[in-house]
């Protein structure tokens, strides 16, 4: 059916790599383009052997626009998969642009200097992409992602209006490590240590880090202490899905890692102000994620599962309803069938799924959206078939 240029070699861009080797017949041809072209040509050679699907690889440097038009230009893809770091988000959508080849990401820009999930500098690229006639999904991941097709899926057949929107992430996998991320470090101590915060009645209510605190028990996982965080997902949701009064987001975490977090954090170890050592400018917040396990080499030890997915009330044919829809991924299965644990699976595979919508057509529509914005059944579809299957519950126990 196509080809698709994966920009990125780290632990999601693995995955949707094995998924799109799995699913020749749309992705005929794959590029994998990224900083280190080494990581790329190891994932070609163990795969090339198990699919129709023709690989090629590439080295580029994903800051620089120039360097990447060159590149989409030479292999002419149809769609673009930005799996590289939320930074070189708008450097590859310039990218797009110039060529004028649809774009698929999982994650919003942030600048490098601010940690700060904004979605203001994608939508400002919306008229853009309109004029040049090509699409960009952003945040085709899990969450966001899945959580964005869960509410567009809800809203379309089981509510009129939906009022209440609680995201659970629920890691139950123990890695041994007493403290470890189970994505890129850096992304993932940025994202736990700033402020938290929800949407209420139209507005950002903003908490202190973690101080928001609920107990859940999960399916698949059991009890489990979670806290509330802010989230990239919460401010397109907020806009896209009909009759919002609160939406929130909470992420499990367990204690050892909160203790180990919390003295990384006391001795400055978190930050992303630079600092001299040595007379070479470091981030400490990089220096850290230097020393801490590499999150691709996670995947054989990890055991346990993940439960992430939506709580909804709102109100159908004019009575008070709830709705939860889950999905509950093994990571050792994941192992075996990928190389990798779940986070990245639950990320890789809707990344996969969200190039496929475009490249078959299913999503055609110019500009820039959230994934929410789009019709969700045939995604729904493809992750029951492509090893994410969700689970409702009409029922569910609420969160206070
Ligand atoms: P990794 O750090 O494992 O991988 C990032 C990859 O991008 C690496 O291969 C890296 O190259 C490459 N890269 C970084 N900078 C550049 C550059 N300037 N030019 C070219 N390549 C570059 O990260 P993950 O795989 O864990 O995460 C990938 C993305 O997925 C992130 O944006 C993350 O925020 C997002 N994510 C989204 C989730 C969701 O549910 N929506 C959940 C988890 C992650 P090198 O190998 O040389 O370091």
């Amino acid at each position: 059916m196509g080809k698709c240029m994966i920009i990125g070699c780290g632990g999601v861009a693995s995955v949707a790599i094995h998924k799109c080797c799995q699913n020749s017949e749309v992705f005929e041809g794959i590029m994998i383009a990224s900083r280190t072209k080494s990581k790329c040509d190891a994932l070609k050679e163990k795969l090339q052997p198990t699919t129709k699907t023709v690989i090629e690889t590439a080295q580029v440097n994903a800051d620089n626009v120039d360097e990447l038009v060159a590149l989409i230009n030479s292999y002419k893809p149809d769609v673009v998969l930005n799996l590289a770091l939320p930074y070189q988000d708008l450097t590859i959508m310039d990218a797009c642009l110039a060529t004028k080849t649809h774009y698929v990401d999982t994650a919003n820009y942030e600048p490098l200097d601010t940690a700060k999930f904004e979605y203001k500098w994608q939508w400002a690229y919306r008229e853009k992409f309109e004029k040049a006639g090509i699409t960009a999904l952003l945040g085709s991941g899990f969450d966001p992602g899945v959580t964005g097709v869960f509410s567009a899926y809800a809203m379309k057949h089981q509510f009129d209006e939906i009022n209440y929107i609680d995201i659970l992430d629920c890691n139950g996998g123990d890695h041994g490590y007493p403290f470890a991320t189970n994505f890129n470090p850096e992304i993932n101590i940025r994202e736990v240590s700033a402020k938290g915060s929800y949407i209420e009645d139209g507005k950002w209510v903003e908490t202190e880090p973690m101080e928001i605190k609920r107990v859940y028990n999960f399916k698949g996982v059991g009890e489990k202490d979670m806290y509330l965080l802010h989230h990239e997902e919460l401010e397109s949701l907020a806009l896209n899905i009909k009759g919002i009064k609160r939406i929130r987001f909470f992420m499990t975490f367990g204690q050892s890692y909160l203790t180990h977090l919390k003295c990384l954090e006391n001795v400055g170890m978190t930050s992303i102000e630079p600092i001299m050592y040595e007379g070479k400018e470091i981030v400490p917040l990089q220096f850290l994620k230097a020393v801490l396990p590499d999150p691709a080499t996670l995947g054989a030890i990890t055991v346990g599962k993940t439960n992430i997915g939506c709580i909804f009330r709102g109100k159908k044919d004019g009575k008070d309803k709830n709705y939860y829809l889950y999905n509950i991924c093994d990571h050792q299965e994941c192992y075996k069938e990928v190389g990798s644990q779940a986070i990245s699976y639950t990320t890789g595979v809707p990344a996969m799924i969200g190039a496929m919508m475009i490249m078959t057509g299913q999503w055609n529509k110019a500009g820039v959206y959230n994934i929410e914005e789009f019709d969700p059944d045939p995604f729904m579809d493809a992750l029951n078939k492509w090893g994410l299957p969700w689970e409702e519950d009409f029922n569910p126990v609420l969160v206070d």
